[in-house]
């Protein structure tokens, strides 16, 4: 039986990776803290790793899984921003959950626009103070509205088309635009002043950081909404801050923030918040943060555990890594994986 460290392990995880591990040999080690260069230790004996978004595998990290003999790390995500690749690469094979359900992201990211634009976040707390006042509620018509969807992969495809659904105009910017799926792709600057609403479903990478920034917010409309269910880092919090106090920007959602690594996923409900950003952008009536909770359905966590655990079995079983992923796929778009072999 393998024994496998499961890193930054929460309630939810449990009930649906217990209810799939009696279909593997595994057995899992749930660790509440996350996964860094100081809890690596926890994983001595285990022969894998399971880590989520905000663990983090940096250098030293993955140094440490290394010398106790973990040559597998999968991830029980799609993101793996906070993968060293070429600190892996040769070491630790590293393993994700590509899609889980693209579905549970695009549906809360639509779920922050309404919210926001009807401000049902203000009458839900206005209702239950028996105030049935409509002052300051004013919506606008999504219908013949302009998105501009960054990132058309799996999510913000699906994204797309809910909002066609809603007779919105689409306009989207991807450094690999999808072809023949009809969508109007326009370079990144015209994007940021065309749209009425933006929503963001790219990967945090080197260029992708800070994407939205202070240039990026001079050049979009006043009033413009922006929803961020994709990395944090995507948006400079400082900036957007600022805008938002010169009544530039209409509305925000975000369900992932640049600094929530050592917040998110954790109940400081007692306790005074030390991040000043976050805690600004909290007192605006105008931004909605959600704790990185757009995949949470039941269909995603019951996708996730199943591709994680048979991720996990193929490697020990020596069969074809087909979620495997490495600096040189990432970058080249080749390596040894796209040829149905490991990636070393
Ligand atoms: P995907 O790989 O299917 O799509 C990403 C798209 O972004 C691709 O079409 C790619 O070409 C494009 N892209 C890459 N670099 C770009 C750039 N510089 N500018 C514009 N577009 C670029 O990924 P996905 O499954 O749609 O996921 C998108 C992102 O959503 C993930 O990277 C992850 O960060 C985030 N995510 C968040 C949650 C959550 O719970 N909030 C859950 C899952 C995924």
């Amino acid at each position: 039986m393998k024994k496998i460290a499961f890193f930054d392990a929460k309630p939810y995880d449990k009930i649906y990776f217990d209810k799939m591990s009696e279909d593997y040999n595994f057995e899992l080690k749930y660790i509440e803290s996350k996964l860094n260069e100081h809890s690596a230790v926890m994983a001595d004996g285990c022969d894998g790793v399971i880590a989520f978004v905000n663990d983090s595998a940096d250098e030293k990290t993955i140094h440490r899984l290394h010398s106790m003999g973990i040559n597998v790390l999968a991830m029980r995500s799609a993101g793996y921003n906070n993968v060293d690749f070429k600190s892996a690469f040769g070491k630790i094979h590293v393993l994700r959950v590509p899609a889980y359900s693209p579905f549970a992201v695009a549906e809360h990211a639509a779920a922050l626009l309404l919210t926001l634009n009807r401000k049902i976040h203000r009458s839900y707390n206005r209702t239950r103070e028996h105030n049935f006042s409509l002052s300051g509620l004013i919506g606008f018509d999504l219908h013949g509205k302009t998105v501009g969807v960054v990132g058309t992969g799996k999510i913000g495809s699906v994204f797309i088309n809910i909002c066609r659904g809603f007779g919105m105009k689409i306009i989207a910017y991807d450094t690999f635009p999808t072809p023949g799926s009809g969508i109007e792709y326009v370079p990144l600057d015209e994007l940021f002043s065309r749209s009425d609403i933006i929503s963001l479903h790219c990967p945090l990478t080197k260029d992708t950081w800070h994407l939205i920034d202070k240039r990026a917010l001079s050049l979009m409309k006043d009033g413009v909404y922006i929803i961020n269910t994709s990395r944090g880092a995507l948006i400079d919090a400082n900036s957007l801050i600022d805008a938002i106090k010169e009544h530039k920007i209409g509305a925000v959602g975000l369900d992932v923030y640049e600094e929530e690594t050592e917040i998110f996923f954790e109940d400081f409900s007692d306790e005074v918040l030390e991040d000043d950003t976050l805690a600004r952008l909290l007192t605006m009536p105008n931004v909605i943060v959600t704790g990185h909770q757009a995949f949470l359905t039941g269909e995603a966590l019951n996708n996730i555990a199943r591709t994680t655990l048979d991720n996990l079995k193929a490697y020990f079983d020596g069969a074809e890594l087909t979620n495997e992923i490495c600096y040189r796929c990432m970058k080249f778009g080749t390596c040894k994986q796209a040829h149905h072999e490991r990636c070393f």
